[in-house]
C-alpha cells in the first residue's frame, strides 16, 4: 500500500487567516498529499500579546469547519513550555510510522530553518514545502538557502503559487481598528471581534459565554451560531438597530439547542416556562423558550428585547421588535447556511425591509412544514398575518 502522505502547517495561528488555508490546498495539490494537520503552538510562557491558546485553537477548528481534508491536532498545543518541531516531527513520526511528512513553511520561515533546535536533525524528519510571501526572501536568497539546506542533507521544495499577501500581523491592526479582513474567514472574525482578542470586545462578555457555547453545543451548531451573529450584525447595522444587542441575541439563540428533549422538557416544567403541547413535545420549537431562559439563568443577560429576540427565533411572535426579525433572519441567511430555494432572495430583501424579508422566509417555512407533513405552529401562522399587515401599513 502507498505510504499516506500528510502535509503538516506548524504555526501561532493569532489568528488563522486564508493566506494559511490557501497555502495548504496548494501544497496539497502540489504534492498530491492526502490530508494536512494544523498544529497551533502552545502558549510561550515569555511571550505576551498573543491571544489564549484556546481561542487560537477554536479559531483554527472554525477557519478549517468547510476544508477538505484538513484538521488541526492539540499536539503542540497542549505540550507545557516551550515546544520544538523536532520533538514534534519524532512524535508524529512514531504515531504515523507509515506516513511520508511534509512540513509547509512560507519563504520567510525557510530563512529561519537553520535556527530551529537540532534542525540539521529536524531536516531528516521530512520534506519542506516552501511557499512564497510577499516581502520575503528574492529567488536568489531562497536558492542559496535552499543549496545549503540540502547539503545539510534537507529537502526542500518550492510550491508554484502566487503569493498571497496576508499576514496574522495585519489582521490584528486591522481587527484593533474594527475593520473586518477580506483575508479572515467572517466566522473567524466574528468570534476574534465579539470576544475582542485584538481590540476592546464588541460584545461584552462573548469571551465567556464562547468558551461555554463551545463545550455546550456540536461544534457544527458552534459555527453556525458565529454566522447567525455574523449575520445580525450585518443586518442591524443596515437598519439602524443595536449591533452589540442583535450580536449578543444571536450568539446565544441555540443556546439551549443541544440539550436533550428531555432536558429541555424538565427545565419547562420545572420553571412553568409552557403548557403548550405542541412546543413541549418538539426540541425545534421548545429550544428557543429554554434558550431564553438559559440566556437570563445561566449566561447573566438582563435585556428582555435580548431574550425576546432569543424566543421568537424559532416561531417568531407577533408584534416582534426589528431586533428579533434581525436574528430571525439571520438565522435563515448566515453565511454557511446550506442552499435552500429562497436562500439568496430572503438575503437580498432582508437588507432592504426586515418586514419583507420576515414574511418570504416564513412563507418559505410554513410550505416546507406543511409539504413535511407536519402542522405548523399556530403563533407563525399568527406572526405572517401580523407582518403582512405591518407591511401593509408601512409598505415594509
Ligand atoms: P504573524 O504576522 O503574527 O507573524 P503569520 O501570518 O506569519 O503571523 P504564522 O501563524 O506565524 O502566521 O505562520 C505559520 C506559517 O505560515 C509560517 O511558516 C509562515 O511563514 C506561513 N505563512 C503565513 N502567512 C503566509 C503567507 N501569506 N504566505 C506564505 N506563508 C505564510
Amino acid at each position: 500500500m502507498a505510504k499516506e502522505r500528510i502535509g503538516i502547517m506548524g504555526g501561532t495561528f493569532n489568528p488563522i487567516h486564508r493566506g494559511h488555508v490557501i497555502m495548504a490546498q496548494a501544497a496539497m495539490e502540489a504534492v498530491s498529499l492526502d490530508r494536512v494537520i494544523f498544529l497551533p503552538d502552545g502558549q510561550p510562557p515569555h511571550k505576551t500579546g498573543i491571544a489564549p491558546a484556546e481561542d487560537r485553537w477554536r479559531m483554527v477548528n472554525v477557519a478549517l469547519s468547510g476544508a477538505r481534508r484538513m484538521e488541526a491536532s492539540r499536539m503542540e498545543l497542549d505540550r507545557e513550555g516551550t515546544t520544538y518541531t523536532y520533538d514534534t516531527l519524532i512524535r508524529l513520526r512514531d504515531k504515523l510510522s507509515k506516513a511520508s511528512l511534509f512540513y509547509i513553511i512560507g519563504a520567510d520561515t525557510l530563512m529561519q530553518l537553520k535556527t530551529w533546535h537540532r534542525y540539521e536533525d529536524v531536516l531528516k524528519l521530512c520534506t519542506f514545502l516552501v511557499c512564497p510571501r510577499n516581502g520575503g526572501p528574492d529567488a536568489d536568497e531562497l536558492l542559496a538557502e535552499q543549496h545549503r539546506l540540502a547539503k545539510a542533507g534537507g529537502k526542500i521544495a518550492f510550491v508554484g503559487m502566487e503569493p498571497v499577501d496576508v499576514s496574522s500581523t495585519q489582521i490584528r491592526a486591522a481587527l484593533a481598528q474594527g475593520r473586518e479582513p477580506a483575508m479572515l474567514d467572517p466566522m473567524v472574525g466574528e468570534y476574534a471581534a465579539a470576544c475582542g482578542l485584538y481590540g476592546p470586545p464588541r460584545v461584552q462578555r462573548a469571551a465567556e459565554w464562547m468558551a461555554q457555547l463551545y463545550d455546550d453545543l456540536t461544534f457544527k451548531r458552534f459555527v453556525h451560531t458565529l454566522g447567525v451573529a455574523y449575520s445580525a450584525r450585518e443586518l442591524a447595522l443596515i437598519h439602524g438597530l443595536d449591533a452589540a444587542r442583535a450580536e449578543g441575541a444571536a450568539l446565544l439563540h441555540d443556546c439551549a439547542k443541544c440539550l436533550a428533549l428531555s432536558n429541555m422538557q424538565w427545565i419547562a416544567y420545572d420553571n412553568k416556562l409552557t403548557a403548550d403541547r405542541s412546543i413541549l413535545s418538539s426540541g425545534a420549537l421548545l429550544h428557543a423558550i429554554v434558550g431564553r431562559w438559559m440566556a437570563e439563568q445561566v449566561y447573566g443577560v438582563t435585556d428582555t428585547a435580548v431574550l425576546e429576540a432569543i424566543e421568537a427565533h424559532t416561531t417568531g411572535a407577533p408584534g416582534m421588535s426589528p431586533l428579533a426579525m434581525a436574528v430571525y433572519l439571520a438565522d435563515k441567511i448566515e453565511p454557511g447556511r446550506e442552499a435552500y430555494p429562497l436562500l439568496e432572495k430572503v438575503r437580498e430583501t432582508a437588507k432592504r425591509s426586515l418586514v419583507q424579508a420576515m414574511i418570504l422566509s416564513m412563507e418559505g417555512t410554513a410550505g416546507y412544514v406543511e409539504k413535511g407533513g407536519k402542522p405548523l405552529h399556530p403563533r407563525t401562522l399568527e406572526t405572517l398575518a401580523w407582518l403582512r399587515n405591518q407591511n401593509e401599513k408601512t409598505g415594509g
